[in-house]
């Protein structure tokens, strides 16, 4: 889409400023191509470089992680937090653990954050941090260790009011448990609320682990329901076995629908049965085995097969409904020709900005409903904002009250992404929407702050 020339003037300046990181230009430009309606309208949110502000961090950590192997050999990693957006509260985003981290992914990742947290409509502001570190083939002493080194740097950066870390990819319940211990001896402070995707033991909150795939089935379901229809009945396919593709399959059963696909980075299992959802979480959760394993337990021949990584594309299943919930830009141009060929009818990001531009495109121009990560993943950190929020009251609410206090944040996300589009000219176009919900909310609060 043809941005207006002051939006194409800042969007040259992000990338001359952040040379190489292709991640984080594809971001500001997919948010800044929705701006030009609301400076239309609105024309004084381009005052005060206020779009420039937005889109230029408000601190960013880059530090040396060494820790000691299983061999007793030293290792150093690098490691980032990239504090983004603190308008709206402290700085909340996730951890990330994967070799292809790198200051351009943190730094898109925070940005989307701060647009998502303002959608949630809860008092968070937007970070994200991480490490090039591969948790892969590692034990769990090394885990424990580098956890260990990686907090020793970050704790004075971090804390209740200023920034709250949670998980991301590669980290889970037990590397935020490494974590938080390591906090609490350096600090002498039982803090709970600095961290969040804390144990249930510990101070965690009651659906957080299942929040970000239950949020997204949620998303979509009001999405179809603007349709006349659900999920029930329908073929689904959710790319990734980590938490948010295993809640997303949960989610999607328990609503009728049947999820046919999953994937790991090794290929992606087909089960015309549907998933067996007991058998993934013990492979995925418990053995940390390949998906692979599941076409070895379940057999040849019963509807059951494999195809490895680089030999098919998991979005070659045809399906009425994708969901991309493994890693960025997973899903391209050529995958949404075949969905759309194949008569998907609804798409919902799981993973943050799983799919190219180029597809949106497709899926958009073709009348595919298409919700964003940033609206329809939101209900990961909205959770660990029901977290933060139960540690602050000294409580810990049910599992039905918490699952349905997402529910409803869910349903609100939605239904204001669908009326800002309506709002600004766009119907039905859940990008345009939850790009401006967002943007306006944090605008509005950086404007009331001052410069
Ligand atoms: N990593 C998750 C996300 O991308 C959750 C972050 C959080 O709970 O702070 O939104």
């Amino acid at each position: 889409m043809q941005l207006t020339e002051k939006l194409e003037a800042i969007l040259a300046e992000v990338t001359r400023r952040n040379a190489g990181e292709a991640e984080f230009h594809q971001a500001v430009r997919e948010v800044l191509e929705s701006l030009g309606r609301v400076i239309a309208k609105r024309p004084d949110f381009a005052d005060d470089a206020l779009i420039e502000r937005i889109c230029e961090p408000e601190r960013q950590i880059i530090f040396r992680v060494p820790w000691i192997d299983d061999n007793n050999q030293v290792r150093i990693n690098r490691a980032f937090r990239v504090q983004f957006n603190s308008a709206l509260g402290p700085y909340k985003g996730g951890i990330r653990f994967h070799p292809s981290v790198n200051v351009g992914i943190i730094k898109f990742l925070g940005f989307e954050q701060t647009f998502k947290n303002a959608l949630t409509g809860m008092p968070i502001g937007g970070g994200k941090g991480g490490s090039d570190f591969d948790p892969k083939g590692k034990s769990d002493r090394e885990i424990m260790r580098f956890c260990q080194s990686f907090m020793l740097e970050l704790h004075r950066h971090i804390g209740e009011y200023t920034d709250v870390p949670a998980g991301d990819i590669g980290v889970g319940g037990r590397e935020i448990g490494y974590m938080f211990g390591q906090y609490k001896r350096l600090s002498n402070r039982y803090e709970a609320g600095v961290l969040t995707g804390k144990a249930l033991f510990y101070g965690g909150s009651r659906a957080r682990t299942e929040a970000t795939g239950y949020g997204n089935t949620y998303f979509v379901q009001s999405m179809l329901g603007t349709k006349g229809t659900s999920f029930d009945g329908k073929k689904v396919v959710v790319s990734g076995s980590g938490n948010v593709a295993i809640y997303t399959v949960a989610k999607v059963h328990s609503f009728g629908g049947k999820v046919i696909a999953m994937s790991d980075s090794s290929g992606y299992i087909v089960d015309e049965n549907g998933i067996d959802l007991k058998l993934m979480k013990e492979l995925k959760e418990v053995r940390r085995a390949r998906i692979s394993e599941y076409l070895r337990i379940k057999g040849e021949g019963k509807g059951v097969y494999f195809i490895k990584a680089g030999e098919g594309s998991i979005w070659d299943v045809a399906c009425d409904v994708a969901m991309p919930s493994a890693t960025q830009n997973e899903l391209t141009g050529k995958d949404a020709k075949s969905l759309v060929k194949n008569g998907v009818m609804a798409v919902g990001e799981g993973a943050n900005m799983p799919t190219t531009p180029d597809a949106v495109r497709i899926f958009q121009e073709a009348g595919v409903l298409f919700a964003p990560g940033k609206a329809a993943n939101a209900g990961g950190v909205a959770t660990s904002a029901l977290e933060m929020q139960q540690n602050a009251s000294r409580d810990s609410w049910t599992f039905e009250q918490t699952e349905g206090r997402l529910a409803t944040i869910m349903r609100n996300i939605h239904d204001t992404c669908a009326a800002t589009a309506d709002e600004y000219g766009a119907p039905g176009d859940y990008v345009m929407g939850a790009n401006i919900a967002g943007f306006v909310k944090v605008a509005e609060a950086m404007r009331a702050l001052g410069v």
